[in-house]
């Protein structure tokens, strides 16, 4: 068997079309564009690389972008009023604080600090508990795209068997939480799973969010399984160049899995593409009009 490419590149293209369409629509409305305020704290190089691709993406969907760069030794004081400022600006519909900041500061603090209506990461407690008891909420952008993925994938996935392997507050539990919402029976895996194999071959979706390349077998996977892989660490080659890896041995994986995401190419490109969906959402919900159809 040879597995399906999920091309994620193609999905987020065709969402972030939709995104651009209903952003257009809410200027016409309210006389201005959503507008997101990314905020990034010292000189960590992939951070000031995501905040390029966001500020980039925020302008070409006709959104909006407000960027707030900040010196590494900023006071917690300095950037919570900032978080204020952002909160009472009434053109800024979602507000995104990359991560990580910096060891002095506190980050739970500041997350907490975010308006949660503008809160378009969704890291906010207050959309995580909503997500938990099946309320509408703003949901973190890496697991509602590869929601999306699977339910273009596969359609209803009523009483299917996944298993999340990855526990972490940022993917694998919300992804957790969106499959339990969709009906799926869910195990959550981590580092303590005992036989994590066992319950990989169980399972007719695989969402892998681990951060260690190629843990996931082929031969784990149940056959025809859809294997979404979150997972990418940049990993030295024996010629000196660097590849990035997902979480599952892809080769492995192509000869049992029904679908696949690549690496790079997969979800990657989802994460952005949802957090101008989440944007345009934030924006609609805060102007007390319905929710953009097909988001
Ligand atoms: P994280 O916070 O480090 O969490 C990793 C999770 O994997 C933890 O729950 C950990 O278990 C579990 N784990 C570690 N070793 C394991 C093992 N041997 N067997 C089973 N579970 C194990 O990572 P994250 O932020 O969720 O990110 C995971 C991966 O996704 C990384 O490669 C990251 O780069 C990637 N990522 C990609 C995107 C994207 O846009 N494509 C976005 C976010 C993250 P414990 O809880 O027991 O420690």
């Amino acid at each position: 068997m040879t597995a399906r490419l999920i091309d994620g590149k193609a999905f987020a293209a065709s969402l972030r079309s939709r995104v651009a369409e209903a952003a257009a629509r809410f200027a016409a409305g309210q006389g201005r564009p959503p507008g997101l305020a990314v905020v990034l704290v010292g000189e960590h190089p992939p951070s000031a690389a995501y905040v390029r691709s966001k500020a980039k993406a925020t302008v070409e969907a006709g959104m909006e972008s407000f960027e707030h760069k900040l010196a590494a030794d900023v006071s917690q004081g300095q950037l919570m009023a900032l978080v204020d400022e952002l909160n009472a600006d009434p053109t800024v519909d979602g507000i995104l604080v990359q991560l990580p900041l910096p060891p002095h500061v506190d980050e739970l603090a500041v997350l907490l600090r975010i308006d949660p209506d503008k809160d378009v990461d969704g890291f906010h407690p207050m959309n995580a508990g909503r997500l938990a008891i099946g309320l509408d909420a703003l949901v973190p952008c890496t697991p509602l795209g590869c929601l999306m993925l699977l339910q273009h994938e596969l359609g209803n996935l009523a009483g299917l068997d996944a298993i999340v392997v990855g526990r972490s507050n940022i993917v694998g539990k919300p992804m957790a939480q969106l499959l339990i919402r969709a009906n799926c029976t869910v195990t959550v895996a981590h580092s303590r799973t005992r036989d994590l194999a066992a319950a990989v071959r169980r399972s007719d979706i695989v969402v892998a969010a681990v951060g260690r390349p190629e843990l996931i077998r082929g031969d784990w996977l149940k056959p025809g399984a859809t294997v979404i892989d979150v997972g990418q660490e940049r990993v030295e080659q024996p010629d000196g160049t660097r590849k990035l890896l997902g979480d599952v041995a892809f080769d492995e994986a192509l000869q049992v899995a029904g679908a696949i995401t690549p690496v790079p190419g997969g979800v990657g490109p989802m994460t952005i593409a949802c957090l101008l969906r989440n944007t345009v959402v934030a924006a609609h919900r805060r102007a007390g009009t319905a929710d953009p159809e097909g988001l």
